[in-house]
């Protein structure tokens, strides 16, 4: 079950969030069948988002990132609530791009250059959104500057994704760690310290290390403190009632038109690859709804 923990340090001078996100990643993976660059750079996007997700403070809030580049992918976008839901996909699943030098996934490559683009929707009249253009397409560098400019929060996100052989998921995972406002000099520079000498997040799960010994090892002679575990899992909740919703909105001179000519509609999830079939005569019923 993947998890993460809600976690303050240095007496509340730092905060952090530590996740296992294997299932989700994996999830995610099978949906599309995808590649392994882009079941990682899914993976990354759906531990960070995740994370994101469980700092909104209300139940029905509801958080949007997405990537958009000129690399072969496209573009990733994930959603995520506060209760560690979250669901994503990427535009162009089944990608194939060589390994970097260093022997990973090209992730930044796959993505190119663009914009991340992130939204919050918090019940109010106006969503909160920023669009800041992309440094690495990495993911966690994107995010990390996202922090550090939309939200003026300096912060860590270090996300880890490692394709097996068989291409499923076997490890996935990250974390994100921020400065609260106060923090002093020599917590900044232990903090630092540790971060210098940190292994990858997969090699550091490849170890054995779930989000306690991350944790454990990020915040090390900074007393962290577990204030809440929290699940995540990957949620897509869409169904055939929210998809005739959906045909509902296109009106009906428009499903008129689709029963006539196509004599069936369909509509697609892109986040969970499912189809939700609507033949002639429910269409004929919804145009009956409709008058
Ligand atoms: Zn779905």
């Amino acid at each position: 079950m993947d998890y993460s923990l809600l976690v303050s340090a240095a007496g509340g001078q730092i905060r952090g969030f530590f996740a296992d996100t294997k299932e989700s990643a994996e999830a995610a993976r099978k949906n599309h069948n995808t590649t392994p660059v882009v079941t990682a750079a899914v993976g990354r996007l759906l531990t960070g988002t995740a994370i994101m997700g469980l700092m909104l403070k209300n139940d029905k809030d509801l958080l949007t990132v997405s990537f958009k580049g000129d690399g072969p992918i496209k573009g990733l976008i994930a959603t995520a609530d506060s209760k560690g839901n979250v669901k994503g996909y990427a535009y162009e699943p089944h990608v194939v791009l060589p390994l970097k030098p260093n022997g990973k996934l090209d992730v930044g490559g796959g993505i190119g250059a663009g914009h991340i683009h992130i939204i919050k929707d918090m019940g109010l009249k106006e969503p909160f959104t920023s669009t800041i253009p992309l440094i690495s397409g990495e993911v966690a560098e994107d995010m990390t500057r996202y922090f550090a400019v939309s939200e003026q929060i300096p912060s860590v996100v270090s996300l880890g994704v490692l394709v097996d052989t068989d291409l499923s998921v076997k490890y996935s995972g990250g974390f994100v760690v921020q400065l609260m406002p106060g923090a002093t000099d020599d917590i900044i520079d232990k903090l630092e310290d540790n971060l210098k000498t940190l292994d990858s997040i997969t090699n550091m799960m490849g170890k054995g290390l779930g989000p306690e010994g991350i944790m454990n090892t990020v915040l090390k002679g900074l007393e962290p403190r577990i204030n809440e575990t929290k699940p995540i899992r990957f949620f897509c909740g869409c169904s055939k009632e929210k998809a005739k919703s959906a045909l509902r909105l296109i009106g009906r001179e428009e499903i008129k038109d689709i029963s006539d000519t196509e004599g069936k509609a369909n509509i697609h999830c892109h986040f969970c690859n499912s189809d939700y079939a609507f033949l002639k005569d429910e269409l004929l019923e919804l145009m009956q709804e409709e008058e």
